[in-house]
């Protein structure tokens, strides 16, 4: 790695080599403990050099001031042993709970939380959840807090709707956390790893809190997709933006647009923005936030980004940048050939995986367009996972 480069303006700290966390071998979750934070920050810069370089400079890893506690949406499962009740992590690949009161990289008063509710079901007699029985009364806790914000979602989630005393209950988890702006309990009845079942009632507050990316705000329901870690989404989104180049007259495609963040940042600069995902609620959500942010020049679209695009191509219509964000296994040929036809200026990929960006990267050259510059971010330290956002340009004749 060079000297002088972006650690979000300092030094990383010194974390690692087994003394981060006691949990390390058991739960499994963070890949990259047995590095210190910097050896961490180089490994993910040369598996991105490796993967990427072929395609240009591959610029220094953005890794975070303060490594740890970085995620906002905490989960922990709850059960029992010979202790009593437990609640933990998911063993990485399995099904057993690891028994965990903190987390590295959680956030904290999330964990305190958590362990309040535990201390809490003792003194109320309430069970944990047995899911072979598929009787008893808590599944699991889901923690949702707004890093701009301080706005606290407590999400438990039980196996039926039924909830003895529950007013008492939330009042003294209130009393002993008031930082907590909204209680809600989510029904999940059914014989399932997934962690929310269908239903919701809310208990306590507004049923949703908020958080902001700039001046923006989000609504962040109990399901809905929000990235964790806010703080690098910040710099994540700030370089995408920062690429786009906007000057106020583009129209911007946002595809894979989730609940319709980058579009929203980017409506500020642009003429036009069309956001597409497949995931309706997370349009849903997505329409929402426009409008709560009182944005008029945004349109969401519930399609495939690939069918979407293709009928764009052959409707001849045109955009001058296209951002596109997908999922791990990345695009598929039919949207980038329709982005080709399409023949935007730029094109903003922002990629949670260096593979299948590398592959996606390789059909852009061969297809009118250069990368520009590639900016891989640290998103989730401590794991192996590295996101990365290219800026490609369509080449002029002759280049
Ligand atoms: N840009 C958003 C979400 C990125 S996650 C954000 O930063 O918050 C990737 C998104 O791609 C998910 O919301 C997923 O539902 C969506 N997705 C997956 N396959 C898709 C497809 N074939 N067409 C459109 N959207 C898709």
């Amino acid at each position: 790695m060079q000297k002088n480069n972006t650690v979000a303006n300092n030094k990383p700290a010194r974390i690692g080599k087994g003394n981060g966390c006691p949990h390390y071998k058991k739960c499994g979750g963070c890949h990259l403990q047995n590095m210190t934070y910097e050896e961490q920050l180089k490994f993910k810069q040369i598996k991105c050099i490796k993967l990427l370089g072929k395609f240009g400079r591959v610029k220094e890893i953005i890794g975070m001031e303060n490594p740890t506690h970085y995620r906002c949406k905490v989960q922990a499962a709850f059960s029992k042993n010979k202790t009593g009740i437990i609640s933990g992590i998911y063993q990485s690949s399995t099904h057993k709970i690891v028994p965990i009161d903190t987390c590295l990289i959680e956030d904290s008063t999330a964990d305190e939380i958590i362990v309040t509710i535990r201390k809490l079901l003792k003194s109320f007699k309430l069970k944990p959840f047995d899911e072979n029985q598929m009787t008893g009364f808590l599944r699991h806790v889901l923690i949702r807090k707004g890093y701009y914000t301080g706005q606290i979602m407590v999400v438990l989630v039980t196996g039926s709707s039924l909830f003895p005393k529950s007013r008492s209950f939330i009042n003294a988890l209130i009393e002993r956390h008031p930082e907590i702006t909204t209680v809600v309990q989510n029904i999940n009845n059914k014989f399932t790893s997934l962690v929310l079942g269908d239903r919701n009632i809310t208990l306590y507050g507004d049923g949703y809190i908020e958080d902001t990316i700039f001046n923006y705000v989000f609504r962040i329901s109990p399901r809905s997709f929000y990235q964790v870690n806010p703080v690098m989404t910040t710099v994540l989104y700030g370089k995408a933006i920062e690429y786009m180049e906007l000057s106020g007259n583009e129209t911007v495609i946002d595809a894979y647009c989730g609940t319709g963040t980058i579009g929203i940042l980017a409506s500020g600069g642009a003429k036009k923005v069309i956001g597409v995902e497949l995931n309706a609620d997370a349009v849903r959500d997505a329409k929402f936030n426009a409008k709560r942010n009182d944005i008029k020049n945004i349109e969401f679209y519930t399609a495939d980004a690939s069918d979407f695009m293709v009928e764009m191509a052959k409707a001849g219509q045109t955009a001058d940048v296209v951002i596109m964000d997908p999922p791990r296994a990345g695009s598929d040929e039919r949207f980038m050939s329709s982005v080709v036809t399409l023949g935007p200026k730029k094109v903003v990929y922002v990629s949670c995986n260096p593979e299948t960006l590398a592959r996606d990267l390789n059909y852009f050259i061969k297809n009118r367009y250069k990368v520009k510059r590639i900016q891989p971010v640290d998103m989730f330290p401590h794991t192996n996972h590295v996101e990365t956002v290219a800026l490609l340009v369509r080449k002029i004749n002759g280049e």
